[in-house]
């Protein structure tokens, strides 16, 4: 693995893609918890990013594609080979005709909110305030008050393990309740998204997203690290309540606990570890099933 490594920071030397070594992935995910992988890059460019992936192939070093990490949580020991993620600085969306935009997927999410309502164009504002990537929110199906990214997002492009193009339409993008093709086992780098919007008065998109944004401050512990709902919604239910009725708001496990604030954000609360959030992880799971029969399954991505 150690050569491989080296061959992969060669090719980062040659091609002008930044790269760290034993980055750690707590100053890369919102939990801030996670040992450091082995090679961190960032790819400025889809074909920088194509190159790393013939060369992860080639080499048979394992590959994992990180935005920016609002939904993951990382273990303690770190990781083993490469995170990649694009640089959020060479990320910028490019309006598209009259009502349509093309971004990059490194771009911050809520970026792409604030150029749509620069452009009179309305559909996203349900996004603003979601702590994502582009592209982690296209891989998620990311969602909030009644939109999802499946209700805007016409096409992406994504790069194969072998660093080849392929562009996929909505219906391809395989959308549900946060996931798509891409989680559902696909697997792929997600390059660009494209989103088809409707032209709308910028005051009033404006007027939208502060009004979601305000309510986003009024619920959630924004002041704490978390990857935001813990669960995903169970039919017929909603985690945060059922988390509350079980009476587990504050409880903890270490430094993670659950949210007083809001039951369904496990929150690292003082200096918490993987380990110790997937105690209280485990630890509401248990409580839920028993005291109210429903299975609570987890939304964060544990690597
Ligand atoms: C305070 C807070 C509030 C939140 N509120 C919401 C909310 O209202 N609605 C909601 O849906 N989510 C919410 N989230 C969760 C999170 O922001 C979303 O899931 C977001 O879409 C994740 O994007 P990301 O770029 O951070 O992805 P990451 O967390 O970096 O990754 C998530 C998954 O996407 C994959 N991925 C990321 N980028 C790519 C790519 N380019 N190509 C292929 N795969 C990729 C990763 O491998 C991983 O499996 C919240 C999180 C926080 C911390």
């Amino acid at each position: 693995m150690e050569q491989a490594l080296k061959e992969i920071i060669n090719f980062c030397q040659a091609s002008g893609c930044a790269y760290l070594e034993q980055e750690p992935m707590a100053a890369h995910t919102s939990l801030k918890i996670g040992g450091p992988v082995e090679l961190f890059v960032r790819p400025d460019r889809v074909q920088q990013a194509a190159g790393l992936l013939q060369k992860a192939k080639e080499l048979q070093v394992p590959i994992l594609f990180i935005g920016k990490g609002s939904n993951l949580l990382a273990p303690d020991e770190g990781l083993k080979g490469i995170a990649l993620c694009f640089d959020e600085r060479a990320a910028k969306p490019v309006l598209i005709g009259e009502n349509e935009i093309e971004c990059p997927a490194g771009a911050s999410l809520s970026a792409l909110c604030i150029f749509a309502q620069r452009h009179g164009l309305s559909g996203l504002e349900f996004a603003y305030g979601i702590p994502g990537s582009v592209g982690g929110a296209v891989y998620m199906n990311a969602g909030a008050y009644g939109g999802e990214m499946k209700d805007v997002v016409k096409e992406a492009v994504y790069l194969d393990e072998n660093g080849k193009a392929h562009r996929l339409d909505t219906g391809a993008l395989a959308f549900g309740y946060r996931k798509s093709c891409f989680s559902a086992g696909m697997g792929g780098l997600i390059c660009s998204a494209r989103f088809q919007l409707q032209k709308g008065d910028p005051q009033e998109i404006l007027a939208r997203m502060e009004e979601l944004m305000e309510r986003r401050k009024s619920k959630q512990p924004l002041e704490y690290p978390s990857a935001g709902s813990t669960f995903k919604r169970p039919e017929g239910a909603f985690a945060a309540a059922l988390i509350d009725e079980c009476g587990l708001k504050g409880r903890r496990v270490g430094g993670a606990m659950v949210s007083e604030k809001h039951a369904g954000f496990l929150i690292n609360y003082d200096r918490a570890t993987c380990k110790d959030m997937l105690g209280l992880i485990g630890l509401v799971q248990r409580e839920v099933l028993e005291k109210t029969g429903f299975r609570l399954e987890c939304e964060v991505r544990i690597l």
